[in-house]
């Protein structure tokens, strides 16, 4: 085969993307998979994962990646570090650019996952690094005897808080509603931490401070009452959830309404050789283990696409 030509190129290097990449591999498809940005994904920025089958005391998100990794090397899957910047899925075999180069490919698995959503204010995007984080598990050792913010109420923000009361001296929930969207289990325990207190029906209109002082506190609008009020932090974590990574695939793939990728037949794309698993196409789950299931199925449906095309 020419050079820089695959018969399966995967992109994302998450439980999703790793696991196309053990099937493919293991089925001698010989696959490249682009790591992306972020190499082994969202799990590399958490701590304990309980909840992935097969390890009964739970493994650190980075090493269960680190084995992913090991298994996909292990049957001869090609790792590319950088990030895919285009893609030409207008003709077979389909192409994306990644370091300026071009990589060829008679099918594609996209396993590009989601990143962190922010807020869309000014002051989070000049303070981000300086005070301003949505990793707790990367930063939240910095803040030992401070008090910090987390923003948001479902399980990440709850996880988030309970992970920065090892550090902080307080924690404060700031969420928009009444009421956690966190599970009950979550939620139990964030009422029972006494080092974590809730602002509730509360948005957060502006964080203050300056790359020199780092963050200082926040301006809060309570939502009810329309009443403003600043309160001092050290840090303020966004934990509100996440966006698709499908910038590339904008007018070229069908997305659904928040750009996630929409799929049919399973893993199938809108283009026919082109298919798509894990937190890209799922904005419902968002699991390891159900990212590594649809990750699963799209190096089978790639298998047989390349298998009916007789390539
Ligand atoms: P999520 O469930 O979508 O929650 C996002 C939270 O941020 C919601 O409470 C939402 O408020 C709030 N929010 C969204 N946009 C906002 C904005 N612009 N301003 C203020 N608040 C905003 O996301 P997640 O917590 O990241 O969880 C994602 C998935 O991963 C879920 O399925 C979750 O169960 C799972 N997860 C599981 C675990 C675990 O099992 N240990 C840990 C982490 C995540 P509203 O409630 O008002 O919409």
């Amino acid at each position: 085969m020419e050079e820089n030509r695959y018969r399966v190129i995967i992109i994302g290097s998450g439980p999703a993307g790793l696991t196309a990449a053990i099937y493919t591999s293991r089925a001698n498809l010989n696959p490249l998979l682009i790591e992306g940005n972020q190499p082994g994904g969202q799990l590399t920025i958490t701590t304990g994962v309980d909840n992935y089958p097969g390890f009964s005391e739970g493994i650190q998100g980075p090493q269960l990646m680190a084995e992913m990794k090991k298994q996909a090397r292990r049957f001869g899957t090609n790792f590319l570090s950088g990030e895919a910047e285009e893609v030409d899925f207008s003709n077979r075999p389909f192409t994306i650019k990644v370091n300026d180069k071009n990589y060829k490919a008679d099918s594609i698995i996209i396993a590009s996952g989601a990143s962190a959503r922010f807020l869309g204010l000014e002051s989070e995007k000049r303070l981000i690094g300086f005070g301003v984080s949505t990793c707790a598990t990367c930063d939240g050792y910095f803040y030992k005897d401070k008090e910090v913010a987390v923003v948001g109420g479902g399980d990440s923000a709850v996880e988030e808080s309970l992970f920065l009361t090892k550090f902080a001296s307080k924690v404060y929930i700031i969420h928009r509603r009444n009421q956690l969207r966190a599970t009950k289990i979550m939620q139990d325990k964030a009422f029972k931490n006494e080092k974590i207190e809730i602002l509730w029906d509360s948005i957060v209109t502006e964080i203050l401070g300056e790359k020199e002082t780092g963050v200082t506190g926040v301006k809060l609008k309570n939502v009810k009452t329309g009443e403003i009020s600043e309160k001092r932090f050290d840090g303020v974590f966004l934990a509100i959830g996440h966006i698709p990574n499908t910038e590339i695939f904008k007018n070229k793939l069908e997305l659904d309404e928040k750009g996630y990728i929409k799929t049919s037949h399973r893993t199938q794309t809108s283009i026919k050789g082109v298919f798509a698993a894990g937190d890209v196409v799922d904005k419902v789950y968002r699991q390891a283990v159900t990212a590594a299931g649809t990750g699963c199925i799209s190096a089978l449906d790639a298998e047989r696409f390349l298998e009916s095309e007789k390539i």
